[in-house]
């Protein structure tokens, strides 16, 4: 689902005086600390986002977007503290309160707009601890462009860096009415899920589905079709899901999975609840994958 509700307004990411006064007046910010984002803590939990004057120090922003109530939205890493108290602290808020919680792991309510917005951000602030030094010359960077781009600092070298974002592939097989499912090593029992993997350098998307899926299954495909796709910020994934249908059915095993399997209809439908009930809030593009599938086979 697209995020209608966020105009990203590139065209202010130059505009210091206007960021300025934002975030004087009617800002919103969203927290993140060690990879984990900023929830409250009780009965209802819910993201956090706070108004500037809860800031007790100075810190790298990132504009996000303007929502559409008018409230400019920014990021903010609190990573350098060493403990969730101590970054809760920097914000006047107690244990009690709130939380950092792994998104991937939150078990309260979250519409579409606040999950978009969470991996948003939390890309963002991930990026940018990755992105402190430059990678050709050593020398520190600095935010550029309200925190889209990350400038090396040494002028004789003065590289300039972007939001990274890796394509991964992600594919429902089908053959007839039968789906080609996967399991990880690391997965619960009884889960199974798409199959899945990264384009390689040089590789069209097409092509990587194709070598995923002989490399993992041993199985081969054609018609290869593009179904949509989903921001991952697990560190910092874009999921590009497709439809494929086997050419070779026959399985063998690769070294990446602990089993791959042909499931028939009834069979997939019980998988589909149990990976609902694995991330109750996430949508994710695998689960509507394979719902799309059933709804059509
Ligand atoms: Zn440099």
């Amino acid at each position: 689902m697209p995020l209608e509700t966020l105009d990203r307004a590139v065209h202010r990411r130059g505009d210091a005086a206007w960021l300025r006064a934002q975030l004087v007046d009617s800002a919103r910010l969203i927290f993140t600390w060690q990879g984990c984002n900023l929830f409250s803590f009780g009965e209802r939990k819910r993201p956090l986002l706070l108004p500037t004057s809860r800031l007790t120090n100075a810190l790298d922003f990132i504009f996000l977007g303007i929502r559409s109530d008018g409230l400019s939205l920014f990021a903010a890493d609190l990573s350098e503290s060493k403990t969730e108290q101590e970054a809760l602290t920097l914000l006047g808020l107690t244990l009690d309160q709130a939380r950092f919680t792994q998104l991937r792991q939150f078990d309260g309510s979250l519409s579409a707009e606040d999950r978009a917005l969470l991996f948003y951000s939390r890309s963002m602030t991930h990026w940018h601890q990755g992105q402190k030094y430059c990678s050709r010359c050593g020398s520190p960077t600095r935010s550029e462009e309200a925190g889209h781009v990350m400038a090396c600092t040494n002028p004789s070298c003065a590289v300039k860096y972007f939001p990274r974002t890796d394509p991964a592939t992600i594919m429902l097989v089908h053959d007839g009415d039968r789906c080609l499912l996967g399991r990880q090593p690391s997965w619960p029992a009884g889960v199974y899920s798409t199959l899945a993997g990264f384009v390689e350098a040089g590789e069209s998307v097409e092509e990587a589905v194709f070598r995923e899926v002989k490399e993992e299954s041993g199985v081969e495909v054609k018609n290869i079709r593009y179904f949509g796709s989903q921001p991952w910020p697990f560190p910092q994934s874009l999921m590009l899901g497709f439809f494929a249908e086997a050419s070779k059915t026959d399985i063998r095993c690769g070294t990446e999975l602990a089993d791959v399997r042909w499931f028939e209809v009834a069979e997939t439908r019980e998988l589909l609840k149990r990976l609902a009930a694995r991330f109750p809030h996430l949508d994710t593009i695998a689960r509507r994958l394979i719902r799309s599938w059933l709804e059509r086979v």
